[in-house]
């Protein structure tokens, strides 16, 4: 039969020849076009049949109900109820069955439960009407139908089993779940999946991966969905070690030849931080899809290889058609990175595709444009997409990394003006504005208008974000007593906050006091070691930032290597620290000795200072910032217009000697530059920073 082939404009020529059309016929392109989702064409196409004088049998009946239940169209799936009445088919078990479940796909389950099953349901009715269940979300006509199976002999039948732990796990009832698992007596693949499947979507990791252990030990072989799904557990709880055990499963079976278990690997190597693995795996898919292309480049974007993840996009788009979750991903990278030229073309590219406007796109794009310090672009996308409560916080975030504390205290009069109420992450935004501006007062206002005008309960990133406030203020001892009344245990960015604030004011004991509190558990992160360090350091106490450093040996601190990067012509140039790679690396390095220089001639501390102390201190520096912001800065002067402003991203923090460098270097050069750090953005112009230098 042509349908077969799913090619249903040949399907209609063939049926338009025919000289006899017979009902058969008919039915055959109503089905099909029903199974192809065509269902507009299969409605229309039963009416037709009419017209031209057929009668509707057994057959046709369920096809046409199926695309009612698809569509879903309760008007005309009741219409043709009262065709079924009209010709006799109400006990026709067929035509029972497609009318309940399209009642049910339809949404009426009042209707569905009305009707009059006029001989024993079959099996076949059981599962899909269970399915139905599962697909509508109705708890309560699943129970019943439970109910129903515990009565007669399909308590018995595995499938129905497997249906009902799928259906209960569906809508978040995974005790009743379990009950009918523990009571399956020959539990399949089909069944141990579904349970594991259940666990992994209600977010009960551990349980899956517990689950997945007894399936083995009962000597059950898993197919390629058990695998997937276990995979996702894995990568959820960072469990490298059973993931690895997984991926050798995989390849005895053969199932690493299905996309779905690639897929997952990919994920889980990704999220394990084996980027590496990750990549392998990826390279190995014979049949790539449009989730490895997404996975392998988010993954590429969590292990801060934003600059690989955009090499993997222009790839994927050789072969595939972006969706809304690839777009999102590779938007986020450019925003990591400051690739506003390639950020800017996937905003075309969605506003072409019709996705500009899908699921978290326009927030990606948003946040892209915000990341990248483009607030004339940023505003244009507000205006133009629908402004819920995180499209208002990724503006505020913006402003708060910019130091504009003036201006986003407005947007949030304006955000509460347009009734949308703030959540914490705007009360994160606004605080840290204001306390990257000094304005203290108001900082405090905001943190208390928080319990008491909006019933939110600040949590220890808030209480971090006062501390800051009170800190960069330099009100010292009033962030000390403020952690000191905290109804909680304060963690480490609490007293980070505190820290770093002793390291702007130079406050050695009260900081070392903050850094005994952050180490004593031994799990601190690289960033508490810089600003011990510097603290150290800024009050000349040498011996004690080589002590720093060795506490780094002997924790195993890995600092993530400096690494910048500039944009020329729509092409991302990166940097790493004390590269000499790059094709110009000679003009550039030529060039900034000549800064250097110049900067000496002025009596301004240069880098190539001699004295021992400097030697301590740039060693220091090195590793927190590498510099390489000099090289990507020096690059993006020689391959721009005269006048035109340079804008570069890294991804550790500016050192203050980089921070004098590029000050001096704006001045000379009469050109705007700006470096997006690790915490905040730096606007240079005319020899002076938007930082106001706090903190060097
Ligand atoms: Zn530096
Ligand atoms: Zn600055």
């Amino acid at each position: 039969m042509v349908l077969r082939f799913g090619n249903l404009v040949d399907a209609w020529y063939v049926f338009a020849k025919m000289p006899e059309r017979n009902l058969f016929s008919w039915n055959v392109l109503v089905g099909g076009y029903a199974k192809g989702g065509f269902f507009d064409k299969a409605l229309n196409l039963y009416d037709r049949m009419f017209w031209v004088g057929f009668r509707p049998d057994m057959y046709t009946f369920p096809c046409v109900l199926r695309t009612c239940g698809g569509v879903p169209d309760l008007v005309k799936g009741k219409e043709i109820h009262v065709h079924v009445l009209r010709f006799g088919f109400e006990s026709d078990i067929d035509v029972v069955n497609s009318l309940i479940t399209m009642y049910v796909k339809c949404g009426d389950i009042h209707a569905a439960r009305m009707i009059e099953l006029p001989i024993e349901p079959d099996l076949i009715t059981m599962t899909s009407v269970i399915t139905a269940c599962e697909l509508i979300g109705d708890e309560r006509l699943g129970r019943e139908i439970h109910g129903y199976v515990i009565r007669t002999e399909f308590s018995r039948e595995p499938s129905v089993h497997n249906s009902l732990i799928q259906m209960y796990s569906s809508v978040g009832l995974v005790e009743e779940a379990e009950e009918v698992f523990s009571r399956t007596e020959c539990r399949d693949v089909v069944s141990w999946t579904a349970m594991i499947s259940g666990y992994e979507k209600n977010l009960i990791h551990q349980k899956a991966l517990e689950t997945y252990k007894m399936m083995e030990a009962d000597g059950i072989v898993p197919d390629e969905v058990t695998i997937a799904v276990v995979l996702s557990a894995c990568s959820c709880l960072c469990d490298l070690d059973m993931g690895t055990n997984l991926h050798e499963v995989a390849k005895k079976t053969g199932l690493i030849f299905y996309t779905k278990v690639a897929n997952a690997l990919i994920d889980m190597y990704a999220k394990c931080k084996c980027i590496d693995k990750a990549l392998e795996v990826f390279h190995s898919i014979r049949f790539k899809d449009i989730i490895s292309w997404t996975s392998i480049i988010l993954g590429l974007k969590i292990n801060n290889r934003c600059f690989d993840a955009l090499f993997f996009f222009k790839e994927m788009m050789r072969t595939q058609k972006p969706n809304s979750v690839s777009l999102v991903c590779v938007l986020s990278a450019c925003a990591s990175i400051g690739a506003l030229t390639c950020g800017k073309e996937i905003h075309a590219h969605a506003l072409r595709t019709g996705v500009s406007y899908n699921g978290f796109v326009p927030n990606a794009i948003l946040d892209m444009y915000v990341r990248c310090g483009r607030m004339k672009y940023a505003w244009k996308q507000f205006f133009s997409c629908d402004q819920n409560v995180s499209t208002w916080n990724i503006l505020l975030t913006g402003y708060a990394e910019q130091g504009k504390g003036t201006l986003a205290t407005e947007l949030f009069q304006r955000m509460v003006g347009s009734n949308v109420i703030p959540d914490e992450i705007t009360f994160l935004s606004i605080l840290c504005a204001c306390s990257r501006s000094g304005m203290v007062a108001e900082g405090l206002e905001y943190f208390n208008s928080m319990k008491y005008r909006y019933s939110i309960k600040p949590n220890l990133k808030h209480y971090a974000c006062v501390v800051d406030l009170l800190g960069r203020a330099g009100n010292l001892d009033g962030a000390y007593e403020f952690i000191q009344k905290m109804p909680m245990k304060p963690d480490h960015g609490v007293w980070g906050a505190l820290l770093n604030a002793c390291r702007i004011h130079r406050r050695v004991e009260l900081g070392e006091l903050a850094a005994r509190k952050i180490f004593q558990d031994g799990t601190a992160g690289a960033g508490y070691y810089f600003l011990l360090s510097n603290l150290y350091a800024d009050n000349n106490i040498w011996d004690k930032v080589a002590e720093v450093r060795q506490m780094m040996r002997q924790n195993s601190i890995i600092v993530d290597p400096g690494c910048s990067w500039v944009e020329n012509k729509g092409t991302v140039h990166a940097f790493l620290s004390g590269d000499n790679f790059h094709p110009q690396i000679k003009e550039i390095n030529a060039l900034l000795e000549r800064f250097y220089e110049k900067m000496k001639e002025a009596g301004i501390q240069g880098p190539e200072s001699e004295t021992p102390i400097d030697i301590i201190n740039a060693s220091k520096a090195d590793i927190f910032c590498g510099h390489s912001e000099r090289l990507a800065v020096a690059f993006g002067l020689i391959n721009s217009a005269p006048g035109m402003p340079v804008s570069v991203t890294k991804n550790l923090y500016m050192c203050q000697s980089c921070h004098n460098t590029v000050k001096f270097i704006s001045k000379e050069v009469r050109r705007e530059i700006s470096v997006r750090e690790a915490e905040r953005f730096h606007h240079f112009k005319g020899g002076i920073c938007s930082c106001m230098d706090e903190g060097y």
